[in-house]
């Protein structure tokens, strides 16, 4: 699967920096939901000094060539910027992946690390809230240890967002980056069941950080959602990737070529599910959403490019029930407007959001839940929980709802984190 978006040349990114008017008070960077410093490193970009514009993205940022390319950029900083009114508006996302993939290739970043004298933090999970608190706190002199079920990093980077949007290779050179940075990762090891939150602490780690997200998908309680030909759209995603890193194989993926799909949901989630089944030989996909088309929280851009490839939509429709013939899914039932039609299905793929797994706070006294699962966290510090000493962030919080907003959300936890153990270094056990 082959990432859609085309790369610039050197001379298409230099000539699309030199359009910028470097605004006084520039709307772009009001837009970004980290104040990425927009302007600053295009001027840089502008006259050459990719270096120069690589360290002033990296003061706000951890994963550039990710958010260059998954952002939404259409709502947050393009969405902003003034040249967009009257015409085209700065491509920042594109300018952004070219700076960063540059730095990649080149290997041009050689940040100087401060020795690790602050305290030390455990982060369990490597999603984007997970990664971004690794880079902020070992720039500042954490000894940072990250730990991770998966056998690789990148939680949803990795395993949930597909190759064609976010190339795999594009994460492990950020990770690479990270992990450069002096980050320990322990993969393949499940804080709950392995090893608890308590042995973190008997470890010696001052602080730890849930970055676990919500992995637990919700589901639609209808009439034969139990059978094998209904999968949940994060566990599809997920077989997929690992399907194209060829750690399983094509019977496993469980979308076969020629089948008709049904995509239950319209987010971005739902988006991937559709795209990633026509590109996995699906004949057939067609997203059921029980709202209209201007209520879908997925992205304009996300939906154009699902419809350019074939993905059909049904508005204000839902699937109320799921017929199969001896156990094999093979009609689904969809109601609209009051009438209802049965039509032919091989699979349904449920993306109707997810919630948090209770597997931490199950094994771990004193972290508190909301009624949905969701982790309760303070001001201050900002994203400690109701356990003294442990942090968390991201979709595991029920705050952010994208990759941005985890990286910004997680940027503020970090900063409760420094806080926290420098007090509690100073001053002993508060
Ligand atoms: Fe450049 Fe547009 Fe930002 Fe102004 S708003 S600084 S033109 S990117």
């Amino acid at each position: 699967m082959n990432e859609t978006e085309d790369k610039y040349t050197m001379a298409q990114a230099v000539a699309e920096a030199k359009r910028c008017l470097n605004c006084k008070v520039p709307q772009c960077k009001k837009g970004c939901p980290i104040s990425n410093d927009i302007p600053d490193w295009i001027h840089e970009l502008s006259m050459g000094n990719l270096g120069n514009a690589m360290a002033i993205i990296h003061a706000k940022s951890s994963l550039p060539a990710v958010c260059g390319r998954v952002c939404a950029h259409e709502r947050q900083c393009e969405g902003n910027c003034v040249l967009g009114r009257k015409g085209k508006h700065i491509d920042i996302g594109r300018l952004e992946r070219f700076v960063a993939d540059f730095d990649s290739e080149m290997r041009l970043t050689q940040e100087r690390i401060p020795a690790k004298t602050r305290g030390r933090v455990a982060i369990i999970g490597s999603g984007p809230a997970g990664l971004t608190i690794a880079g902020v706190l070992a720039r500042k002199g954490f000894a940072v240890e990250i730990f991770e079920m998966e056998p690789e990093p990148g939680g949803v980077l990795m395993f949930g967002i597909p190759e064609y949007r976010l190339p795999k290779q594009v994460v492990r050179e950020e990770i690479r980056k990270i992990e450069e940075l002096g980050v320990v990762f322990h993969l393949g090891v499940c804080i709950g069941p392995d090893l608890t939150v308590d042995q973190l602490f008997e470890q010696g780690f001052d602080a730890v950080f849930m970055g676990t997200g919500a992995g637990k998908p919700k589901t639609l309680d209808i009439p034969g959602s139990k059978l094998r030909g209904v999968r949940q759209a994060i566990w599809f995603l997920r077989r997929v990737s690992l399907y194209n890193a060829g750690l399983i194989s094509r019977d496993e993926v469980r979308v076969n070529p020629g089948d008709k799909v049904f995509v239950v949901g319209c987010g971005n989630t739902a988006m991937d599910a559709a795209r990633t089944a026509l590109r996995m030989g699906a004949a057939e996909v067609t997203v059921i959403y029980h709202r209209t088309i201007e209520r879908m929280t997925a992205l304009r851009a996300e939906y154009d490019d699902a419809v350019s490839e074939g993905v059909r939509f049904r508005w204000e429709s839902a699937i109320t029930r799921i017929l199969n013939t001896d156990g094999v899914l093979d009609q689904v039932v969809i109601s609209h407007n009051g009438t209802e039609e049965t039509v032919p299905a091989d699979k349904v793929i449920m993306a109707v959001g997810s919630q948090p797994a209770a597997r931490i706070v199950s094994t771990s006294k004193g972290i508190e839940v909301d009624e949905k699962g969701y982790v309760l966290t303070r001001e201050e510090p900002y994203g400690m929980t109701t356990r003294k000493g442990v942090f968390a962030g991201g979709d595991v919080t029920n705050r952010p709802a994208t990759v941005v907003h985890a990286m910004q959300d997680a940027q503020k936890v970090a900063e409760g984190i420094e806080r926290y153990v420098d007090a509690v270094r100073l001053l002993g056990n508060l």
